[in-house]
């Protein structure tokens, strides 16, 4: 058996046919969606926990269930170039194929049970949900969506015929057919790009820097995706100067310097409780270590600093949008996405008026649009994106 498989020999599995998957030579079936390969026998499941054999085929246990909908605004995501201002519909299922001691959202990604717990939720209710509020997109976030991807892009291809865009938060960590499946259906992502040394992959998340640096190295260059990094800062894992600046070093030359890089906030949770907050000066030094690299637009999260959470223009230096946390406080972006004082186009998606959702999130249930019967959704407890 694989050893990052569970077997869970008496229950029965359900789901949906999954995509990516090989028969091997001894009869097991090796999950292809992400670099772990999971090598399962009658009843297992992945360490995902929601993609499992059963009998002669590999299924999804979570297609058609979530862990909860809440309207955000696109700058939770964290998303600031992309349609700033909308409200952006999210959701999540359980389970994660990365084990982060330090996750924020251990209560949906490490949930085993959430795929019995949640109502039905078809892709044409979620994307009408969306079309009906208002939402400007959809996004597939606070556990990482590529371990759904059937219903993710299933969902994503509603919303695309109603006008939706569609916003993946995801790690990254996933194999090259699959992803070319996924991010296919999306519009724009945030990739977390969690430390920058194998070592912190291999320690903290049990997965690989290498296969992340891949895709978000693809995606910036070979599709039309917009993209933007996060990274949580973690007091003593991979805040040091040297591996920020090998990590905005990477950015310029791989990916040039109009991705803009995230740092955030950590706070105590899940598996790592013995480190401190993150202290505001460490995120204010890795914005000054991005820009001094070159990187046009380098923010500061989960804590309340304006001018380190406004984008300026990379020509003439204005303050083009400016933001207190998750609000708008300024708007000079003119008629296709230029800044109003020197002209200069500003990389991103933006429209000639910011969206006025503001700061204000706004759990929702399918069950209330009456496109659903009965669907009540337990919701997370405050997930971080
Ligand atoms: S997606 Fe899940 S089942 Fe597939 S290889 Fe990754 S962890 Fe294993």
């Amino acid at each position: 058996m694989s050893d990052q498989a569970v077997i869970l020999p008496d229950e029965a599995i359900e789901g949906v046919p999954a995509r990516h998957w090989q028969w091997l030579a001894d009869g097991r079936i090796q999950c292809d969606v992400c670099p772990r390969e999971c090598k399962l026998k009658e009843g297992q499941r992945g360490l995902c926990f929601v993609r499992a054999r059963t009998g002669d085929r590999l299924v999804l246990t979570t297609y058609g269930r979530s862990s909860g909908y809440c309207i955000d605004p696109i700058e939770k995501k964290p998303l600031n170039h992309f349609l700033p201002g909308t409200p952006v519909l999210s959701f999540g299922t359980a389970g994660c194929n990365l084990t982060c001691k330090f996750c924020q959202n251990w209560d949906i990604s490490k949930s085993r049970k959430m795929d019995r717990l949640m109502d039905q939720a078809p892709p044409e209710a979620i994307a009408e949900a969306a079309r009906r509020t208002g939402c400007r997109s959809v996004a597939y976030t606070y556990n990482d969506p590529v371990i759904f991807l059937e219903y993710a892009t299933d969902v994503a291809a509603a919303c695309r015929a109603r006008g939706i865009k569609n916003v993946a938060v995801s790690a990254g960590y996933v194999k090259e057919a699959a992803r070319e499946d996924f991010f296919g259906a999306m519009d724009a992502a945030n990739i977390d790009l969690k430390g920058f040394t194998e070592d912190f992959y291999r320690k903290l998340c049990t997965g690989q820097l290498g296969n992340v640096l891949e895709t978000v190295d693809w995606l910036v260059n070979e599709t039309d995706v917009w993209v933007e990094l996060t990274t949580l800062l973690i007091p003593g894992e991979n805040d040091s100067e040297a591996e920020l600046e090998a990590l905005c070093q990477w950015v310029m030359e791989r990916l040039g310097p109009d991705v803009p890089i995230h740092f955030t906030a950590f706070h105590p949770d899940y598996r790592m409780r013995d480190k401190e907050r993150t202290p505001a000066e460490t995120l204010f030094r890795a914005h000054r270590i991005a820009r001094s690299a070159g990187i046009h637009h380098a923010y500061t999260g989960n804590i309340h600093h304006e001018p380190t959470a406004t984008t300026y223009c990379p020509c003439c230096e204005a303050p083009v949008i400016g933001r207190d946390w998750h609000q708008l406080t300024r708007w000079a972006i003119g008629q296709g996405g230029h800044c109003t004082n020197c002209g200069t186009a500003i990389a991103g998606h933006f429209e000639a008026r910011p969206g006025t959702w503001g700061r204000k999130r706004k759990p929702i249930r399918l069950g209330d649009f009456a496109l659903v019967p009965d669907a009540r959704p337990r919701r997370p407890s405050q997930p971080s994106r």
